[in-house]
């Protein structure tokens, strides 16, 4: 048996007043989302604790059964995806341009998205791009739009905070060691080169002439960098060796990309067109068609980006146009006894209130040859909390398909010298002669 598992990306949502109360799942026309989870067996799923608010990488990361602590950080995961050159000692840091004002000796972040061509966005990654001191190299990686990786090369640590603030008139804060690391000579030195780069990158945007330029034209200088999620590169079991299954995982962005490739999992990379419902049901074919692979992951970013627009209307509609290209699981992939199928999501995007993603849980349905029947007749964050599964999280998601494919192994017996949750391992047979 083989395992698809559809994820629709930041899926889950709060009561919305417009909605008359309900969630944009809730208010949707769903029926074939509804019809899977009348076959399957049913529950709500958190990556990691309820209320915890995640971001997708680490949501995905904790999903397909890796601890938190051996998370490589979202730095590296992304420049990994977007196909960076970042060596085993390398810290990667996310990072953009953007307009602050200076204020009483401190800048406070203008506009985290400004609106600049990419012709000018090259100019001024070209302008930042190299920095070095003390042993220290930085180089500004462009990647898309205002955005890039800051890649740091010598001795340096991941162990460092975050200098963008994100929310607008805030002001950019200074680079400090984690806590328990402060007095780590490696993360205090990264944090002190860091904040020499965001002064020094500071005064070289503010002279730039495009910045100039911009100002007599009355436009906001482009004029700091901001800095978040460092990561380095980690030793961690491929998700074949952890669970016994070959994964192949099928999205657009690059990010998920680079998760792939941190976890040794085949990427497929596919486009995101203007018609997400005929994008869908090509990456469920190419799914159901991927035989060479026992775990499938199937990626879709479009109701995260729909929860981000803050209206939970647009979201609604949204999901009743992927609802649309799930007649193909309906029609094949269910029908087939050797196939696991999961529909779920890695986290909450709330089109309502402040906070990025949020920390409900999520709705998840598996239905196969071994799910048991329950109750539930309807896909949503509430009614779904009725079934059979209950409440899953983390880990145990990756148990209950290794379960339901029935592969999972008795615990304390050992087949292998690894104590793997699957069965078979990786046992050498016995030689009498
Ligand atoms: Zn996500």
């Amino acid at each position: 048996m083989r395992c698809i598992l559809l994820l629709l990306d930041g899926l889950g949502d709060r009561s919305q007043p417009v909605l008359n109360g309900r969630t944009p799942l809730q208010a949707a026309y769903t029926p074939n989302l509804d019809r899977i989870a009348a076959m399957g067996m049913n529950g709500l799923f958190h990556a990691h604790l309820q209320g915890a608010a995640l971001p997708s990488e680490l949501a995905h990361f904790l999903m397909f059964g890796y601890r938190l602590e051996e998370f490589p950080g979202r730095g590296v995961v992304e420049a990994l995806g977007e196909g960076l050159d970042i060596l085993e000692d390398d810290v990667a840091l996310l990072a953009r341009i953007f307009s602050v004002a200076e204020e009483h000796g401190y800048l406070v972040l203008r506009h985290e998205n400004p609106d600049l061509d990419q012709k000018s966005c090259e100019i001024l990654h070209e302008a930042i791009r190299h920095y070095s001191s003390a042993g220290i190299e930085a180089q500004f990686l462009p990647t898309r739009g205002i955005g890039g990786i800051l890649r740091l090369r010598g001795a340096v640590s991941k162990h460092v905070t975050d200098s963008n603030p994100i929310i607008e008139n805030r002001p950019l804060m200074e680079v400090f060691p984690h806590r328990p690391m402060s007095s780590d000579p490696l993360a205090m030195d990264t944090a002190r080169f860091l904040n020499k780069y965001l002064r020094w990158s500071y005064r070289i945007l503010s002279g730039h002439p495009l910045n100039e330029k911009r100002c007599k034209n009355g436009l906001p200088p482009i004029n700091a960098v901001g800095t978040q999620r460092a990561g380095k590169l980690s030793n961690l079991p491929t998700f074949p060796e952890k669970w016994g299954l070959r994964g192949l995982l099928i999205a657009s962005g690059p990010v998920y990309h680079g998760l792939g490739h941190v976890i040794g999992m085949e990427t497929l990379r596919v486009k995101d067109t203007d018609d997400p419902a005929r994008d869908l049901r090509e990456r469920l074919e190419t799914a159901y068609q991927a035989k060479g692979h026992d775990f499938i992951h199937v990626h879709t970013k479009v109701t995260d980006d729909a929860g981000h627009t803050r209206d939970p209307s647009i979201k609604k509609r949204v999901i009743e146009t992927l609802d649309t290209a799930l007649d193909y699981a309906l029609q094949v992939i269910i029908p087939d006894e050797d196939v696991l199928f999961i529909v779920t999501a890695d986290h909450s995007t709330a089109s309502s209130g402040t906070m990025i993603h949020t920390g409900e849980s999520v709705p998840l349905t598996m239905v196969g040859k071994y799910t048991r029947n329950d109750d539930v007749r309807r896909f949503d964050e509430v009614i779904c909390a009725a079934g059979g599964l209950s409440l899953v999280r983390g880990t145990e998601l990756m148990h209950l398909v290794l379960n339901f494919l029935d592969r999972g192994k008795l615990w304390g017996l050992m087949d292998s010298s690894d104590d793997q949750p699957f069965t078979p391992g990786a046992s050498t047979a016995l030689r009498i002669r």
